[in-house]
């Protein structure tokens, strides 16, 4: 069996050419001025430092502003939920990214939903999600949003397959469960409470491993011919799912690192330059 290797890396740096064009044309519109996204970074975690920075440089390469905003660890709700408003706000932000996760004190949920629909650039509110479930445009969670397009890119065929996703967080499992049953996969989410989950992922046609647990995914539940997507990321570059001694038997799956985070942030970037195409009215 010949296996696919899906090569987000490969495909953001081919997107990125046209985001490119895309930006430039955005820039000659507004007399030299660069679309802008804001991100918002509480704390000092080192990953989402990393992540954030990573996002910023994207911006930079495909002709984005960054706008870059740093919040201290003791942050409060309110005091975020003011800076959101300002970011809303100001005219000259096409987009707002608050970076997952926030300090404990902080109600994420309501600084996610407090950012406007329309500089929703990276999914995370309730309105966007809603708007996604019930097939409205929407940003769609950069995450699942960009397996959607890897997938797309591979032309991976996921109607009537059965697509079994191992997490079930707002950014990720969910949205990504609600955007394969749009796309008429038969959708199997699991979650912690989950019982016979290797028993459910041996039936998956389409494996999502979203849990945030390096390796927890065990090469041998997997079914042969599946198409496994790996949303993990730990240190040392290992995912959710082990795939050792596997590749042969497996349809397509993407690498880690390479495969599910470059597609995150390129979606990102791809969103912030619909939402400045869509105030420029060429979108
Ligand atoms: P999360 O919020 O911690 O959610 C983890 C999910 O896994 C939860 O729904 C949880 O179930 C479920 N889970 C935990 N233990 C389980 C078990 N024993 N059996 C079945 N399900 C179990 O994590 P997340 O933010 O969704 O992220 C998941 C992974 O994706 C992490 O490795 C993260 O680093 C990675 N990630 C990557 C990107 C990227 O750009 N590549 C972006 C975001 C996240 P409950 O709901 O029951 O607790």
């Amino acid at each position: 069996m010949t296996c696919m290797i899906l090569d987000g890396k490969a495909v953001s740096i081919a997107a990125e050419a046209t985001f490119k064009q895309r930006a430039l044309v955005l820039e000659k519109l507004s007399g030299g001025k660069k679309p802008i996204l804001a991100t918002i970074l509480v704390g000092a975690d080192p990953a989402s430092a990393t992540y954030v920075r990573m996002k910023g440089e994207a911006c930079k390469r495909v002709g984005i502003e960054p706008l870059k905003i740093e919040l201290a660890e003791s942050t409060t709700t309110s005091e975020l939920m003011s800076k959101i408003k300002e970011l809303n706000d100001n005219t000259n932000v096409h987009g707002i990214l608050l970076q997952h996760p926030v300090p404990g004190q902080i109600d994420e949920r309501l600084c996610f939903d407090s950012i406007e629909t329309s500089k929703d650039v990276d999914g995370v509110t309730t309105h966007g999600f809603g708007r996604m479930a019930m097939r409205e445009k929407a940003y769609g969670s950069a995450t699942p949003a960009g397996i959607m397009r890897l997938l797309s890119h591979y032309k991976l065929d996921i109607a009537g397959k059965l697509a079994v996703v191992v997490g079930r967080s707002p950014i990720l499992g969910k949205p990504m469960a609600m955007m394969l049953l749009n796309s008429d996969a038969t959708v199997i989410t699991c979650h912690s409470k989950t019982q016979n989950l290797a028993a459910l992922i041996g039936q998956a046609e389409i494996l999502v491993g979203a849990v945030g647990r390096p390796h927890f995914i065990q090469s041998d539940w997997i079914k042969d011919d599946a198409v496994v997507v790996d949303a993990g990321y730990h240190p040392g570059g290992i995912g959710d799912v082990c795939l050792d001694g596997i590749k042969h038997r497996v349809k397509a799956y993407t690498p880690v690192p390479g495969g599910v985070g470059p597609m995150t942030i390129n979606t990102l970037i791809m969103q912030a330059i619909e939402a400045a195409e869509k105030k420029a009215g060429i979108n």
